[in-house]
């Protein structure tokens, strides 16, 4: 733009002033659910060289398949000789292993003698469409990345899962933002464990555990097995701790590398025999002991026990020793915060002084914020990365935008009635609007009639009358809206904290309650 108004002599106040009218492009890479259970990126808002570096390293991130596809169109006007711009991108996609690559436009198809003989080449998207048979694509991650003019959004629609308009929107950048804000608290050396339990509290495990594994954090930290094992068959290596090991699971948790907790003497027992089984030696556990949150733990009185017994089960290796604060959250508490570190420090001195020389933490979410002296050696971090924050709020950035938007709109005269139960009331003539979101996606009907509000262009739109189960009506009377406008649940200017007070809940329920039907979608800049 520059370059063109100096060349039409525009004067320079102009040409500053209208630079202060650009907008910044999208330049978004989005990861989105696909056909036959794929993932699709699709990066077709730019088209170069560079740009295809970023976007086959991010596709090689994503190890949750096995399977990868490449869809690329030509590379417009990069000024490079053609034989040479296609030898590179064929050396480039090589770096994918497991790939299928599929060139579409008339330059890359001239040069399809320097791709592999298996790589297919279309003449144009419309040619592919009909041409290639898209359901043969399955169960693998899909890399969309075309020059604008090829259009490449028409695939991605066909490849996308039907459209439901309700959206959970996850963005990645906020995310590692405040996982460095959060390491950027921990002293040298301290280690980091994440924990990914439910789901990635609602943002999607694999997606989220793939991402943090690039990321370099240290442990991964499940409730279950199942989820445990589910993060093995996605490709993830990290060691993983399972908090709440039942005794049926324990020969899942050999079999897929997991490493339990270990909270009373009947569990111990049974792994031990289980790890006899298996013949594992130096197998190792964490030791949770309870300090005064009274939900799982080895007491204070057990310590002799429990060092007797493990003294006798030479196939376990105590890795680490943990507890779990009960109200690091809440400064009214926090002289029982130290006492609960306090006994910590006591057990945990008993066990090494009975040479179990194992690692300590126990600081979640909060406890990193509010007691940087309890580090030990490893933190263990949550709500936190979700921007859910505590003394340090402003430092963290909203990670999830739950939206949807209207299906229709209606004037309702006074006096009618709205929904269920006939529980909303027009006491004046009431403009509503009918979005498809309902308590079947996680929306509590508690905030019904009034209790909860949505953002309707930037204004508050109450609630009317009961939640349904797949909709809800709102109170748009005094907002200028149309049908099909976008409608935040929550999101940046609402936030889950916002949503959560309004319920009387916390965040934690709001991220873990959204139902599986709701789309996540994910994107990074
Ligand atoms: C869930 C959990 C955490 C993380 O808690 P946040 O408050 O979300 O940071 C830490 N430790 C244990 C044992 C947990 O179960």
């Amino acid at each position: 733009v520059l370059t063109l108004m100096c060349y039409l002599d525009y004067p320079v106040d102009v040409i500053v002033n209208r630079m202060k009218m650009l907008v910044q492009v999208a330049m978004r890479l989005e990861i989105k659910r696909g056909i036959n259970k794929c993932t699709i990126i699709n990066d077709t808002y730019n088209s170069d060289p560079a740009s295809l570096d970023i976007a086959l390293n991010f596709l090689n991130q994503q190890n949750h398949q096995e399977k990868k596809s490449i869809i690329l169109s030509d590379i417009l006007q990069t000024g490079q000789y053609l034989g040479d711009l296609y030898k590179d991108v064929a050396k480039k996609i090589t770096r994918v292993k497991s790939g299928r690559f599929i060139g579409i436009g008339p330059d890359i198809g001239k040069y399809k003698n320097l791709f592999d003989q298996e790589d297919l080449f279309f003449e144009t998207t419309d040619d592919f469409l009909s041409k290639f048979p898209l359901h043969v694509l399955k169960n693998e991650t899909i890399l969309l990345k075309g020059a604008r003019n090829f259009q490449f959004e028409k695939i991605s629609r066909r490849l996308e899962q039907k459209m439901h308009k309700t959206v959970l929107e996850i963005d990645l950048n906020a995310l590692i933002h405040n996982l460095n804000f959060f390491r950027s608290l921990l002293n040298p050396g301290t280690k980091i464990m994440v924990m990914v339990k439910a789901l990635a509290y609602g943002s999607g495990m694999n997606e989220i555990a793939s991402l943090l594994q690039h990321q370099r954090v240290d442990y991964l930290g499940v409730a279950f097995a199942d989820e445990g094992t589910e993060l093995r068959q996605a490709g993830v290596s990290l060691p993983i701790i399972v908090m709440s090991p039942s005794e049926d699971s324990l020969d899942q948790i050999i079999e897929y590398n997991l490493e339990p907790e270990i909270y009373n003497i009947r569990i111990l027992h049974e792994f031990n025999k289980v790890l006899l089984r298996n013949n594992a030696v130096q197998y190792p556990v964490h030791l949770k002991l309870d300090t005064g949150m009274h939900r799982l733990g080895f007491d204070e009185g057990q310590m002799e026990m429990l060092i007797r017994k493990l003294s006798e089960c030479q196939s376990i290796k105590v890795k680490t020793i943990f507890t779990h604060l009960a109200a690091a959250d809440e400064k009214v508490h926090d002289e029982f915060t130290h006492l609960q570190a306090s006994r910590f420090k006591k057990m945990s001195q008993r066990l090494m002084n009975a040479g179990f020389s194992a690692q300590g933490h126990i600081l979640n979410s909060s406890g990193i914020e509010r007691f940087a002296q309890y580090q030990y050696d490893m933190v263990r971090l949550g709500i936190g990365l979700y921007g859910v924050g505590n003394n340090y709020q402003g430092k963290l950035q909203q990670v999830s935008t739950l939206k949807t938007c209207i299906t229709q709109i209606k004037t309702v005269p006074a006096n009618d009635t709205i929904g269920y139960g006939r529980n909303g009331k027009a006491s004046t003539e009431t403009k509503i609007a009918t979005i498809p979101i309902g308590y079947a996606d996680g929306i509590n009907r508690k905030l019904s009639n009034g209790h909860g509000k949505f953002l309707v262009n930037g204004k508050f739109a109450p609630v009317i009358g009961n939640i349904c189960m797949d909709m809800c009506m709102l109170d748009i009377t005094h907002i200028d809206t149309e049908e099909g406008d976008e409608v935040i649940v929550f999101g940046r200017e609402k936030t889950i904290s916002d949503l959560a007070n309004e319920l009387g809940t916390i965040p934690y329920e709001i991220l873990t309650s959204i139902s599986g039907r709701v789309k996540r979608i994910y994107y990074q800049e």
